[in-house]
C-alpha cells in the first residue's frame, strides 16, 4: 500500500468507525455467532498473492464486527468497563504510525519524555503525593499492559529488596500475601514466579476490607514457621464487589513489619481518585504515606482506550535494580550518564508502545474536569440503578454499592414480608437461572460472582454513552427475567 492508496482506505476506515460507534445503540451488546464461525470464512493459509485492501477492508465488515461483544454498547454492564474514547483512538493511530518501540530514552526521546510527564499528570489528577512523579528524583510513574504485569514488575522488585536485605533467605519461603477477594494478579505472578501464596480471608461483615487482625494474625503465624512474607497486594475496589481493603489498618501493621513491601492494585477504582469526595474513602491519605507501588487501569474507567496500566512506584530504582539487565547493544551514552529514564528497566519486556500519546490526547481534551464528570456521571446511574433495586419486589442488594458497581441478587419480597427465609442453596439456584437467562439474551450484558457462597450478578456502569433511559431498561429486563425466574424456582 502506497500512500495514497493508505490515504483513501485511512478515510474509509474513519468512516466506518464513526459508522459503527452511531449505530452501536441499534446492535445488540452480544453477538449471535457460534464458536468456530470464523473458519468458515477465513481461508486457513495467506493468500499467495497480496490482496486488493478494499477486499480485506469489507470482510472486516463482514465477518469480524459481526463476533464482536460491544464494549462500548450503553447496555454493556459486564466485568468493569473497557475505555473508549476517539481522542484514545487517535492517540493510537498517531503511536501506530510512527511504531517508536520506546525502550530507552534514545530509542525514542519523544516516547519516554512524554510517558515520564503525563504519568506525573496523571498521578497529579489522582491526588497522589508528589513521591510518585517523576519531578521527585525518586519515585515514578510507567505505563504497563496491563494490572497483571504491573504487579509481576512490583512482586519481582519486591523480592530483589527482600532478598537484598535478608540474603540468607530459602527462597522456598517467599510468601506473596492477598486475600480472598484479590484479582487472579496475586495467584498469577505466584505461578509465574514459583512463589507462595496466601490468601488471608476477608469477612462479609467487614465489606470484604482486609483488617489489621487478619493481617497481623497472618505475619504471627507464618513468623512462627519461618515462612517470609515479602508483599502484601491490597485491593481498592474489588472485582467481585468493589471491596476496599483498610489501609489505615495495613499501616498500623506495617509498622511493626517494614520489610513488607504494599502494593495497591486499584485497577478499578483508582480513576475516582480524581474526584476529591472519593479520596478518604478509598484512602487516599495512606496511599500516600506509606505504600510503596499503586496501580490503576486508566483503560478500564478512566477514558484510556485499552492498553494503559498506570503503575507508580514511591522508590523507582527498587524497579530498576531489580529489572536491569544492559547488554552491550542496549548502552547509549545517556543511560551511562543516568541523566535519562530507560523504561525498558522499568517492565517486563524490552519494546514498548507510544501508549503516553492517547493519556495526553485524552487528558488535554476532557480536562481534569471532563475526566471528573465521566466518573461522577457513572456513579451517578449506579445509584439511579440501586435506588430502583432498593424499591423492587425482587431485587436485592448483595453489598453496599461501590462506586459504579452494584452486586445484587434476586429475592422474593416474601422472605422479608412473611419472614420466610430461603435456604443458599434454593436462592443460588434461582439466581443462577436468572443469570442464565440473562446472558441467554444480546440486548444487554452482565457478569456473575460469588461471595461467601453467595450467588450474585454484578451491574458494573462506565461506558460513556450509557444514560439513565439504559439504565431503567436494564432494571425492567432483569425484573422480567427474575419475574420469569420466580414462576418456575422450586423453592
Ligand atoms: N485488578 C482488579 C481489581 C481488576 O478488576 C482487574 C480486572 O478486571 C485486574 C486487576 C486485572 O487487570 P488486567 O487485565 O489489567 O491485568
Amino acid at each position: 500500500m502506497d500512500v495514497e492508496q493508505f490515504r483513501k482506505a485511512g478515510y474509509l476506515a474513519i468512516d466506518r468507525i464513526c459508522e459503527y460507534h452511531h449505530s452501536l445503540q441499534e446492535r445488540s451488546v452480544l453477538s449471535t455467532v457460534k464458536p468456530g464461525y470464523l473458519k468458515d470464512h477465513i481461508p486457513l493459509a495467506p493468500p499467495e498473492e497480496g490482496e486488493d485492501f478494499q477486499v480485506i477492508a469489507d470482510d472486516y465488515q463482514k465477518y469480524i464486527i459481526p463476533g464482536l461483544t460491544h464494549w462500548q454498547h450503553p447496555s454493556f454492564f459486564a466485568y468493569f468497563p473497557a475505555a473508549c474514547t476517539f481522542e484514545g483512538i487517535l492517540g493510537d493511530l498517531y503511536s501506530s504510525s510512527i511504531t517508536n518501540p520506546g525502550f530507552n530514552w534514545t530509542s525514542s526521546p519523544a516516547c519516554t519524555e512524554l510517558e515520564t510527564i503525563v504519568m506525573d499528570w496523571a498521578a497529579n489528577l489522582l491526588g497522589l503525593s508528589s513521591a510518585f512523579s517523576h519531578t521527585s528524583g525518586v519515585g515514578g510513574g510507567v505505563i504497563q499492559t496491563s494490572a497483571s504485569d504491573s504487579v509481576l514488575a512490583v512482586v519481582v522488585a519486591a523480592r530483589t529488596r527482600y532478598l537484598k536485605d535478608h540474603p540468607n533467605t530459602n527462597l522456598e519461603d517467599l510468601v506473596i500475601y492477598t486475600t480472598t477477594q484479590t484479582h487472579s494478579v496475586g495467584s498469577k505472578a505466584a505461578l509465574i514466579l514459583g512463589l507462595q501464596l496466601r490468601s488471608i480471608e476477608v469477612k462479609a461483615e467487614d465489606e470484604f476490607s482486609l483488617r489489621e487482625d487478619a493481617l497481623r494474625n497472618a505475619l504471627q503465624d507464618d513468623a512462627k514457621i519461618g515462612r517470609k512474607p515479602f508483599i502484601l497486594i491490597a485491593t481498592i475496589g474489588s472485582t467481585s464487589s468493589g471491596a476496599v481493603d483498610n489501609l489505615a489498618d495495613i499501616r498500623e501493621v506495617v509498622q511493626d513489619y517494614p520489610y513488607l513491601w504494599v502494593h495497591v492494585d486499584a485497577a478499578w477504582a483508582g480513576v475516582a481518585l480524581s474526584c476529591p469526595e472519593f479520596r478518604s474513602v478509598l484512602h487516599l491519605q495512606d496511599i500516600n504515606a506509606f505504600v510503596n507501588s499503586i496501580c490503576v487501569n486508566f483503560h478500564k474507567w478512566g477514558l484510556v482506550n485499552f492498553d494503559c496500566s498506570a503503575l507508580w512506584v514511591r522508590d523507582r530504582k527498587k524497579l530498576t535494580e531489580a529489572l536491569d539487565i544492559t547488554p552491550i547493544f542496549l548502552r547509549t551514552k545517556q543511560g551511562d550518564a543516568g541523566v535519562v529514564v530507560d523504561y525498558r528497566n522499568w517492565h517486563l519486556g524490552l519494546g514498548r508502545r507510544f501508549r503516553s500519546l492517547k493519556v495526553w490526547f485524552v487528558l488535554r481534551s476532557y480536562g481534569v474536569k471532563g475526566f471528573q464528570n465521566h466518573i461522577r456521571k457513572s456513579i451517578v446511574l449506579t445509584q439511579k440503578f440501586t435506588s430502583l433495586v432498593n424499591a423492587s419486589d425482587e431485587l436485592s442488594l448483595v453489598t453496599r454499592p461501590s462506586l459504579a458497581l452494584a452486586v445484587f441478587r434476586v429475592v422474593p419480597k416474601r422472605e422479608g414480608e412473611n419472614q420466610v427465609t430461603f435456604s443458599t442453596e434454593s436462592l443460588n439456584n434461582l439466581n443462577r437461572d436468572v443469570f442464565a437467562r440473562l446472558s441467554a439474551r444480546r440486548d444487554i450484558m452482565l457478569t456473575q460472582t460469588s461471595l461467601n457462597g453467595i450467588f450474585c450478578i454484578r451491574f458494573a456502569v462506565g461506558a460513556t454513552r450509557t444514560n439513565e433511559g439504559h439504565i431503567q431498561d436494564a432494571y425492567n429486563i432483569i425484573v422480567e427475567e427474575a419475574k420469569s425466574a420466580l414462576k418456575t424456582w422450586k423453592s
